[in-house]
């Protein structure tokens, strides 16, 4: 067995441990045997010992590829990748590429790496970028290349005008309270907030169920204030910064600078949560940071960037992000109550055909549902009355009974949230930070 034949080796580290050819070997070993995980931990024991060697980060970030935990494996080989002393990096660096897509990128950083140094050519590899054809007409995924241009200088992120504001939004009236006293009114006066000596600052998180107006509400204040939207998905600036350390969130900060008044608007923070295991590399930290660091300058020097941010995983949040100045309120947005849900279903019906719809009763038929799940109902009504109005040949209004039919085909997507939340709100709950949940609950 595989675990017997490594235990010699094993043996003799045990017996000298600064030996770093001998645990280079078994760690080797280990990734040939597929073991990744104890190549993992070789590897980095022999990092402790030897932090400047970059044939043992080569190994970690190798372990980390064979593993799957891609980004930490990227974050070691971008950093090797610096000098040019490591050529097997790029080999590596382009497998990783590939693995995201880039497969342009990737051919060039194979083709860089066997310049260095021939010996780090992988045919496997090389065979699946189309490498190996005339120079002049390589293949990719079994297309003709026809340029190796990076595309241009794209801006980060596609910046909005939204036509929707509060008026669009039905609920959430303690949540628009909120966003106008920290946002909105520091926003248009900013020398009475200067009079009292209250800082103007820091950023709103909101979290909850999924599809109950987090993102809707973020765009309908940049509407209210007739500032630009520029909505930034964090798990696209991970890859950004990942892929290319040109691209990156102060580039997206920038823009919004550029653009102001300008509602920043970031989804899906949770990415950023230390638990994560790819965070727990110090180096991939450095994205955390750039992001608190940013955060903090717009605060101190950029006014008319405002800031907004959602997760549905608050749990999995840095608490750094929590400090003063930067998400001090952390706002909880529940499912609409019935009221809210009559005012929602009133906003998605308005301009389409309808006869007398009791808002009130169908809202009643739909408790727990989110706004997106009573988009739902009204797409799927109109989806019937379409129907319908194909057999028939005449349109016909929709009617209260066929909201009340939609809806009773679905069911709300917010429980199965509730039931994950409930738990971190009872066995960590951070200061009371989940109370909104448990009050909602109960
Ligand atoms: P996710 O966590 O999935 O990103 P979210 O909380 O950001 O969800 P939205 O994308 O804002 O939810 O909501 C989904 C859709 O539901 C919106 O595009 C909007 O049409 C509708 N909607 C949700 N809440 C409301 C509301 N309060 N008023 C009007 N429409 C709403």
């Amino acid at each position: 067995m595989a675990e017997d034949s490594l235990q010699p080796l094993r043996d003799a580290l045990a017996f000298s441990p600064e030996n770093l050819p001998l645990r280079l070997h078994l760690a080797e070993s280990l990734l040939k045997y597929g073991r990744g995980e104890e190549a993992e931990r070789e590897y980095k024991e022999a990092l402790v010992r030897h932090p400047k060697d970059n044939k043992v980060k080569l190994g970690l970030a190798k372990a980390y590829h064979a593993q799957g935990k891609f980004s930490p494996s990227l974050v070691i080989v971008e950093d090797l990748i610096k000098n040019d002393d490591t050529p097997a990096a790029y080999t590596l660096y382009a497998r990783l590429l590939v693995q995201r897509g880039e497969v342009e990128r990737a051919v060039r950083v194979y083709k860089q790496g066997i310049e260095l140094d021939g010996s780090v050519a992988d045919l496997e590899l090389a065979a699946k970028l189309g490498i190996g054809a005339d120079e002049s007409n390589d293949v990719i995924d079994g297309r003709v290349r026809s340029n190796w241009e990076e595309p241009g200088n794209e801006e980060p992120g596609e910046i909005e005008r939204p036509k929707v504001n509060f008026s669009d939004v039905g609920g959430m009236e303690s949540l628009k309270e909120e966003i106008r006293l920290k946002i909105i009114h520091p926003l248009a006066h900013p020398e009475l907030y200067q009079a009292y000596g209250k800082a103007i600052g820091g950023g709103i998180l909101m979290y909850g169920p999924p599809g109950c107006g987090k993102t809707h509400l973020a765009r309908a204040t940049a509407g209210e204030v007739k500032a630009s939207f520029l909505s930034i998905g964090i798990n696209d600036v991970l890859e950004m910064w990942i892929g290319s350390s040109e691209r990156n969130l102060h580039e997206i900060f920038e823009q919004a600078r550029r653009n102001k008044p300008c509602v920043l608007f970031f989804d899906e923070v949770d990415a950023l949560g230390a638990s994560r295991t790819d965070f727990k590399n110090s180096s991939a930290r450095q994205v955390i940071n750039q992001f608190l660091a940013e955060l903090d300058g717009v605060n101190t020097s950029n006014e008319g960037v405002l800031i907004l941010a959602a997760t549905n995983m608050p749990w999995h949040l840095d608490s750094a992000f929590r400090r003063p100045g930067r998400f001090d309120r952390i706002l909880f947005v529940p499912p609409p109550d019935a009221g809210a849900r009559a005012t929602i279903l009133r906003i998605l019906c308005k301009n389409k055909p309808q006869e007398n719809i009791d808002f009130d009763a169908v809202a009643r038929k739909t408790d727990q549902f989110s706004g997106a799940d009573l988009k739902a109902v009204i797409d799927q009504t109109i989806e019937a009355k379409l129907r319908e109005a194909m057999k028939t040949g005449i349109p016909k209004p929709m009617l209260t009974k066929d909201l009340i039919a939609a809806a009773a085909t679905l069911k709300p997507t917010t429980k199965e949230w509730f039931s994950t939340a409930r738990n971190y709100a009872l066995y960590a709950n951070q200061a009371g930070l989940y109370d909104d949940i448990l009050k909602y609950v109960k």
